[in-house]
């Protein structure tokens, strides 16, 4: 049987990095995956909706020139040359793990891995089973959509996450249901393409985990797109009627209705994907895989990190964890309390926030000073004709530290970098005050918020 100082159970982007991270520290290591290397998040997930979320960008560019004078004659869309060059970027950068696992001696094992009560990882699922022991195993085995159990679900025709990058044909039409962010991210890259796109929320707005007013003015722009939007909406029914299908909701106030679609996604979040410790007895924090804040699970030489453990199930986050279990499985110390994670939502507007919101402020009885300044004067954003948006900006009103910022508007899910290094070095408004902002650039709204903050702002 071979032996390892380290097994990491499943390459996505918290196992990965921390097979990396843990050869790196000179550690012998394996890594098993089922499928291919990077996980959820490279092969049906951020870079292949990001890639499509390119495409519709490019087309509502185009739509919206024409009002500038520029005229490019009629849009026409090959889904086949899109979805290829979604394939061609998943290949480049799966190719780039691939070359890492090599350059780090990390032996990939291609298989489901499964942790014996012995200790062992037992590998199936491929012509040959084997068998390899570890000192220390990191699960990272991710998560799965979740499938609602609905009247007529086992007959309906439905995408979920998994599939819907498959897509074979653009479809005349298409019913959401869950508002969140795989919800509004789809619901994007759909109305671009020219389909009749309903979005069906249960709770009271779409995107539920960001700040209010990002709900609100997000769900106002993809209004403005012909996006319909039903919050307060449950879907009761799916119904199949020859080519259509019918979903039956009913809104908080009993109203009913039947909507025929051509196709269905549903998205109403991810459950964790237990199947390499089923046979471990290990703590849970509810359906989650509980860890304390060295990424141990209750079995101390077992770690678990990413969609696994819950939390925002964020790749960045799951990476954060895996670089945290994979230092602390080869002797060192390191936690991860404190990290900060920010969170991008890839619409158009698109939405990125980090640290707290009001609401949570208000919450945890916390005395802060909330500004709001808004895109509308900002000369880039005018420039550019993508002037709607805000800034928001969460401090303590003591020492002025920042404690959460959320921003809605062209490029923020770059420009959020700045707030989380501010708050990563727990910095305050005054300092944020102080630091020179190039001009003009849409960065300077978050300037602008500091300026307000303060009460002595230039514009608000
Ligand atoms: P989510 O938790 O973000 O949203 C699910 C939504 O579905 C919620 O608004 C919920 O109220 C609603 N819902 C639940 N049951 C419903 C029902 N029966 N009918 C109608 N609505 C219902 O989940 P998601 O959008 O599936 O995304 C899964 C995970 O993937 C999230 O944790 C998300 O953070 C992550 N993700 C992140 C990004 C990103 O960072 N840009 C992109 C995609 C996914």
């Amino acid at each position: 049987m071979s032996t390892y100082d380290i097994a990491v159970i499943g390459g996505g982007p918290g196992g990965y990095v921390a097979a990396i991270r843990a050869a790196k520290l000179g550690k012998k290591v394996a890594l098993v995956e089922y499928g291919h290397l990077g996980g959820t998040c490279l092969n049906r997930g951020c870079i292949p909706s990001k890639t499509l979320l390119r495409h519709a960008e490019i087309i509502e560019q185009i739509e919206k020139a024409k009002d500038w004078g520029i005229e490019a004659g009629p849009v026409t869309l090959s889904l086949e040359k899109m979805l290829k060059r979604k394939d061609q970027v998943i290949k480049k950068l799966r190719t780039g793990i691939e070359y890492l696992m090599k350059q780090g001696n990390i032996e990939v094992f291609s298989g489901l891995g499964e942790v014996e009560a012995d200790g062992t990882v037992r590998i199936s699922g491929q012509e040959k089973e084997s068998t390899i022991k570890a000192d220390k195993i990191i699960v990272a085995t991710g998560s799965t959509p979740f499938v609602p159990t609905l009247a007529g679900i086992d007959s309906a025709r439905f995408y979920t996450s998994d599939t819907v990058f498959d897509i074979e044909k653009i479809p005349d039409s298409i019913v959401i249901i869950g508002g969140g962010i795989i919800g509004v991210e789809f619901a994007c890259i759909f109305t671009s393409l020219g389909v009749d796109v309903t979005i069906v929320e249960m709770g009271d707005r779409i995107i539920p985990s960001e700040d209010p007013d990002a709900s609100k003015h997000l769900a106002k722009t993809l209004k403005k797109k012909g996006v319909r939007i039903l919050t307060n909406t449950k879907v009761t029914e799916l119904k199949q009627a020859g080519d259509t299908q019918q979903v039956v909701v009913e809104s908080d106030k009993g109203k009913t209705e039947v909507i025929d679609t051509e196709d269905l996604l549903i998205c109403v979040g991810r459950k964790p994907n237990l199947s390499a410790i089923s046979k471990l007895d290990l703590g849970m924090n509810g359906p989650f895989v509980k860890v304390n804040d060295m990424m141990q699970t209750s079995q101390p030489n077992i770690y678990a990190v990413g969609d696994l453990i819950g939390g925002w199930q964020l790749a960045h986050a799951a990476s954060a964890e895996g670089v945290v279990a994979a230092a602390n499985a080869a002797g060192e110390r390191e936690s991860i309390k404190g990290k900060i994670i920010p969170r991008c939502v890839y619409t158009s507007p698109e939405v990125a926030s980090v640290g707290i919101s009001e609401a949570e402020a208000k919450k945890r009885g916390l005395h802060v000073k909330v500004v709001k300044t808004d895109l509308s004067a900002n000369g880039k954003a005018l420039a550019m004709g993508e002037a709607e948006g805000f800034v928001k900006l969460i401090a303590d009103v003591k020492h002025g530290e920042i404690l959460g910022v959320t921003m809605v508007g062209p490029h923020v899910t770059e420009m959020i970098a700045e707030p989380t290094a501010f708050m990563h070095l727990e910095g305050t408004v005054e300092e944020l005050d102080s630091m020179v902002h190039a001009h003009p650039t849409i960065s300077e709204a978050l300037y602008e918020a500091a300026g307000s903050w303060l009460g002595k702002g230039v514009h608000s």
